[in-house]
């Protein structure tokens, strides 16, 4: 396995090799790594008379009796004994070749949980297996392996031995600095994982606290390091245009804004000016809470790229959004000569003809969502690719945009915060700027728990909002399950709604609205002529009506806590006081309870997301980007955060100083998958 070349393949039949494809077992170098669930112990034998006492025990017996009864239902029945009693053995699914396995007279050693039954001493399924008799016991405790249908964990045994036997297993941690980590080397560890001693201490194994496993868990994470950072190291060898500013458009559009930047604002502004400038590519994650500014930091990005004579796109993930991205980024543009073009799927053929010509030819921003990355558009000149709520979009799709250019600077951006251990993980490949501070005159919002059966109260406090001048929001029920049955209760809420609030204008949006139709009640209530939006989650990202102080989200406790969070972060984007309503529904089940418990505790979406992460595991917060990253199978990001620290250092030191053995351990631990990792 720490050969170069291409990974040798699992010796197995064709059909046997596909079922291990499917957990992930494609070569030898893959079962070397395919490490116990738990270990059972086979290396003694109880005696029948004993063997009562509810844990897992093997014996070894000679069949006495074997038979197929029918009642109460189909089951073969065989009796056997050791010297000290019998036993019955029960088997209700078999093949006849267990059953003749399981003839009079036949030597076997049974493993598994014995019962006290009406008939005496029983077993129930045991695992058994024919020996020959005298057959001495294994030395070491028997692993079981995970695996799928059809593939018998004793296969699993001895397809990971052999290869075992057969691998060199050359350390791939410097020995100096596996001395400073205190860890075990590693051909003794997996040694020791695959085929414990009898004398191991099984509990620290199972619950993977032993050396062994910390060592495995380590190297895990450090592949993974190792990896990300070498992307990212290999992204700076690549040139890249080098956007330096020729006039002072920034400037302009900085005079222009009504308000100043925040000194966050101000940093990441100067941050990536910097990064423009090199010969290398960017690749930046602007991280900032929901409201805090992001998109002015692109627009002054784009200007960037835009006086020093290159394209800037900026891509977004709904076309609520993207159009919405559009038109400010037009109303702050164009008065300032710079042309705009828009790309949306919803455009009719000859809009759409006339904005793909401009963006190939002399348009400098181009605005749009997935339709940027479509066969057929072609920029003249990209050196800038902004992604906003990047991660909504898969690896491909952020790939996809960088291809349109040659090696453009690359800006993500994203309002799911993310807790470190996490970032370091899945953005160690990126630099992060972290807009930390929210504009100021932000009011908080306040947030209310409502239960539904004070619902009218809600729609009393709707009405209360609108003749104050304002507007709100009221956000349907999340229904996963079903698409339509979604739609329906979107529908009927308007309706209800519209009749409850006579004299209020109550809009509606949601999914399946066609675009133009979607982008003409976006407008209306942009405008203030809608007071009331009814809709779907598809205004959970970056929608943006100062105006808009109050947002009900009925059913709350069926949302995720960052879909909440981005939700209430919709309102308080102006002057007004704004609160969030969140209405439930009982009997609410402990996790809802504790989400909707933090959502109303915390307004800081860095400290939602580490709590969130406690309840959730980290799953859903890297979103698109997950896919394809191989999810680390040993390591737990949060659990073992301390070896992710470590292993992001040791990385950048191999890196620099024993390339030749980061090589290997990347090989041994990723294979092939390392592709994937490249986004
Ligand atoms: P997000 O980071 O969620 O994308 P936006 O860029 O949409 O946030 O900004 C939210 C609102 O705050 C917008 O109306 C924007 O014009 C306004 N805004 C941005 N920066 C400032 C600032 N420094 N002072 C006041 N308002 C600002
Ligand atoms: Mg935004």
């Amino acid at each position: 396995m720490d050969n170069a070349g291409a990974p040798a393949p699992i010796r197995a039949p064709e059909a046997l090799r596909k079922k291990l494809a499917k957990i992930g077992l494609h070569c030898e170098a893959d079962l070397l790594v395919h490490l116990p669930l738990r270990y059972e112990d086979e290396t003694r034998i109880t005696p029948v008379a004993r063997a009562l006492g509810g844990e897992p025990v093997q014996l070894e017996v000679v069949v006495v009796h074997n038979e197929v009864q029918f009642r109460p239902r189909r089951q073969l029945v065989v009796r056997a004994a050791d010297a000290s009693g019998e036993i019955t053995l029960r088997f209700f699914s078999f093949y006849p070749n267990q059953q003749a396995a399981l003839a009079e007279g036949a030597h076997v050693r049974v493993f598994g949980e014995v019962r006290g039954g009406f008939f005496g001493l029983e077993m129930v399924h045991p695992r058994f297996r024919k020996i020959a008799e005298g057959e001495p016991l294994p030395a070491a405790l028997t692993p079981v392996y995970p695996s799928t249908a059809g593939v018998a964990n004793s296969a699993l045994q001895k397809l990971v031995g052999a290869a075992l036997a057969g691998a060199e297993l050359p350390d791939t941690l410097p020995e100096e600095l596996r001395q400073r980590l205190k860890l075990p080397g590693f051909a003794r560890s997996l040694r020791y994982l695959h085929t414990p001693p009898p004398e191991a201490d099984v509990e620290a194994l199972q619950a993977r606290h032993h050396p062994a496993w910390q060592r495995i868990k380590f190297d895990e994470v450090l592949a993974q390091q190792l990896s990300l950072r070498r992307a990212y190291l290999a992204r700076r060898e690549q040139g890249a245009p080098v956007l330096v500013a020729q006039d002072d458009l920034g400037a302009r559009l900085l005079d222009r804004l009504p308000f100043g930047l925040t000194g966050a604002q101000l940093r990441a502004m100067a941050e990536i000016a910097g990064d423009l400038a090199q010969p290398y590519p960017m690749q930046r994650l602007l991280q900032g809470d929901v409201g805090a500014g992001k998109t002015i930091v692109a627009a002054l990005a784009a200007c960037q790229a835009i006086s020093a004579g290159w394209q800037a796109a900026f891509m977004a993930p709904t076309e609520i959004l993207a159009e919405q991205h559009y038109l400010k980024l037009r109303d702050w543009l164009e008065p300032l000569g710079v042309r705009v073009a828009w790309l949306s799927g919803s455009l009719k053929s000859k809009a759409k003809r006339e904005q793909l010509a401009a963006t190939a030819a002399d348009a400098q921003l181009v605005v749009g969502t997935h339709a940027l990355i479509q066969d057929g558009v072609d920029f003249a000149k990209l050196g800038l690719a902004i992604v906003d709520e990047q991660h909504r979009f898969g690896v491909a799709q952020r790939l996809a945009l960088r291809k349109k250019g040659s090696n453009p600077h690359q800006l993500m951006m994203s309002a799911t915060p993310i807790p470190r251990t996490l970032a370091m993980s899945y953005y160690a490949d990126l630099d992060v700027t972290v807009l930390d501070e929210l504009p100021p005159g932000r009011t908080p919002i306040k947030t209310r728990l409502i239960a539904d059966n004070r619902r009218q109260d809600v729609v009393g406090f709707v009405q209360k909002h609108v003749e104050e001048g304002r507007q709100a929001y009221w956000v349907c029920p999340l229904i996963e399950e079903s698409e339509a049955l979604q739609l329906q209760t979107a529908q009927e809420t308007y309706e209800q709604l519209s009749a409850d609030l006579p004299g209020l204008t109550v809009g509606l949006v949601h999914g399946r609205l066609k675009a133009d139709e979607k982008q003409a009640v976006m407008a209306a209530f942009a405008a203030g002529s809608i007071d009331v939006l009814v809709a779907t989650t598809v205004i959970e990202v970056g929608v943006d009506v100062p105006n808009a102080s109050l947002m009900v989200i009925e059913h709350a406790e069926r949302f995720g806590l960052s879909q909440l969070h981005q939700l209430r972060g919709r309102v308080g984007r102006g002057q007004y006081e704004s609160s969030c309503v969140l209405i439930y529904a009982g009997p609410l089940g402990e996790i809802a309870r504790q989400r909707l418990k933090i959502i109303f505790e915390n307004t800081d979406g860095f400290e939602i997301a580490r709590q969130d992460l406690q309840i959730r595991g980290p799953g859903e917060f890297v979103g698109a980007r997950q896919s394809g990253v191989p999810l680390l199978r040993y390591a737990d990001l949060e659990l073992d955060a301390e070896l992710v620290e470590l292993a992001r250092g040791v990385a950048e030191e191999m890196l620099t100083d024993h390339l030749e053995l980061a090589e290997r351990h990347l090989r041994r631990w990723l294979g092939s998958r390392e592709e994937l990792l490249k986004s």
